[in-house]
This record gives C-alpha cells, structure tokens and sequence, in this order.
C-alpha cells in the first residue's frame, strides 16, 4: 500500500527501477509522475468604509469568517471549465504592522490618540476573497526524477514542470474580476490593482495551495494510466495507491474527502479479494 502522497508517490514508484520495472515500478505507462495539479487560486481584498466605526466586541476564537460559496454559474455562458468556491475573510484579528491591508495608507499613520482612534475606525472595515477552483490536467505539469540532486539519505528528489493553460488563466481572471466587483459593489475599494494578463491574472503557483494530486492516474487502459478503479496498479496486482495520486483533476472543492472516498473503496476491495484468495 503506497500512500506518501501524490509527488512523493511518484518519487517511490520512480525511484524503484529493476530488470522487471526499467522506467520505475508499475511505470509501464510511462505516466508515473505525469498531470500534476493542484488548486488554482487567486485573492482579492479591499477597504469598505461602510464597515468603520463598528461596535467594538470580542470576536476572539473566530478564525477566518466561516463562510464558503460553492460555485453558482453555467460553464457554457463563459469562456473557461470547470468552476470555483469563494472563501470570505476579513473580520477583527489582532491589530499587528499593516493589518487591513496596510491601514496606514488608508488614513496616512501617525502616532499617540489620533493614531489610536483611527485605528478603532478602520478596524474591521475591510474583507477578502480567495477564489479556489479547478485545474484541468496537461502535458506540461509533471515530475520526475532530478539527475543531479538527492536528499540527505542520497536517494534522488524530485524536479518539476508546470504549466498552466488559458483554461486556468481566463477562470482566474474571472475570480478577479468578480472579487473586485463585490468590493466595489459594497462602496469599498479593491488593494491594488487588478494584475495584469502577464502576469497570469494574479494566479497563485502550482503548488502555492498545496493541494497537488496526480502522478498515479486512474484509468482502464494500462497503457494510459498506473492504477485502475480500485486504485490497484496494473502491473503490479499486490500494490495499490492509497492517496492523491490516481485522481489528477479535483472539482472545486479541497480533496481530504474524495482521497478519503478513495481509500475506503479500496480498502473494501482489498478485503474482498482477500476472502475470495484472488490477492
Ligand atoms: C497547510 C495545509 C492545509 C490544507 N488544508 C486543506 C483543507 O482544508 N481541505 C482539504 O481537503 N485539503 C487540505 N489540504 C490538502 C490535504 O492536506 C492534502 O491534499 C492531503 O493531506 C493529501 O493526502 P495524501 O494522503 O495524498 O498525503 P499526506 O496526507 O501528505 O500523507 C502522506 C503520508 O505519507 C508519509 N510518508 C511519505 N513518505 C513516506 C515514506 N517513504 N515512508 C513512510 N511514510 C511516508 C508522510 O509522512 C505522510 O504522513 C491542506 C494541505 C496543507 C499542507
């Protein structure tokens, strides 16, 4: 049972080459280690002066604002796949060095009571949004073995590829440009500027959200992909893959539930085959 998660995975199967196994264990395919992704992501947050002035209350405990939009729009009315959640933030944390996005940009710093009550006006008065959401697997985003650099224990790490497409881009692009909508809506004004088309949109990079999956695809023919629906491989029948390797492409959602969903399928299968003596 494999399930170091999804790169190191692929680093484990890459790493164990034999005369049965040249490319790597169950790596037949030559897709072990291939159609990473991982979440995309972007952020917007911004300054509401409706919201200054609160009523001052404890709002110590909450972390983040509990709050979670699925996503709500028809694919075939736009111009990429797939979709996105929206995570809102913003609320009261601890006042530190540049809370609210930089408050002393906003009422232009100073010190003593002025600086106090200021800070009393504007705290609070600002929120955010994180739009997380689907990557569509590709050629270009992979892993395989560095040549050149191995780890403390000298066995070799792992070098990567990425890339994002226009399908990821323009869904970004449209988290922007919806989070920066909201903002104004609510008479508040977005921090910064929208990033440019060069420099993706503000997209985060592969691996910033840390949900990475892929490496072991799942699929039914052995030639395209390292394990099949009970996450077995098909070249090797008493090794199975028990993380976020064999599912390359998440919904919008985050993937503890469906690596979970996975790994209790086969765990039933496995259990079954032992009754039966078939592994
Ligand atoms: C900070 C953070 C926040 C996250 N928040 C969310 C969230 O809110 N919701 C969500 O769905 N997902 C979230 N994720 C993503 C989620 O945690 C991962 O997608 C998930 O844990 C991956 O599961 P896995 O089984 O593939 O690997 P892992 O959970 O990484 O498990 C792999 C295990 O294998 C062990 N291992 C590795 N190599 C070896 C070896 N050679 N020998 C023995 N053991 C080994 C590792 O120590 C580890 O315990 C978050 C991730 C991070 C880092």
């Amino acid at each position: 049972m494999l399930a170091a998660s999804a790169c190191e995975t692929s680093r484990l199967l890459l790493n164990s080459k034999s005369a049965s196994f040249p490319n790597g264990l169950a790596n037949g395919s030559g897709t072990v280690g291939k159609y990473l992704t991982d979440t995309t992501g972007t952020d917007v947050g911004g300054f509401v002066p409706k919201m200054m002035d609160p009523v001052p209350h404890n709002h110590d405990g909450v972390g983040g604002m509990h709050v979670y939009m699925p996503w709500w729009l028809d694919n075939k009315k736009l111009d990429f796949p797939r979709g996105y959640h929206i995570e809102v933030w913003g609320g009261t944390g601890l006042p530190e060095a540049g809370f609210g996005g930089g408050i002393q940009d906003q009422q232009g710093g100073g010190y003593g009571k002025q600086l106090k009550n200021d800070y009393r006006r504007y705290y609070g008065a600002h929120v955010g949004f994180s739009g997380r959401g689907e990557m569509i697997p590709n050629d270009g985003s992979y892993c395989e073995i560095d040549p050149r650099v191995v780890d403390k224990w000298g066995i070799p790490v792992l070098r990567f590829h990425w890339k994002f497409t226009d399908h990821e881009y323009l869904q970004v692009k449209h988290m922007q440009e919806t989070f920066r909508a909201l903002i104004t809506e609510m008479g508040g004004t977005p921090w910064g500027n929208m990033p440019s088309k060069e420099d993706g949109y503000g997209i985060a990079a592969g691996g910033v959200i840390i949900h990475e999956l892929g490496g072991a695809r799942m699929g039914a023919d052995p030639k395209t992909s390292v394990v099949n629906s009970n996450c077995q491989t098909h070249e090797v029948k008493n090794l199975f893959v028990a993380d976020g390797s064999p599912f390359t492409s998440q919904a919008d959602k985050n993937p503890t539930w469906t690596i979970m969903a996975l790994s209790m399928r086969t765990s039933e299968y496995i259990a079954n085959q032992l009754k039966t003596r078939a592994l």
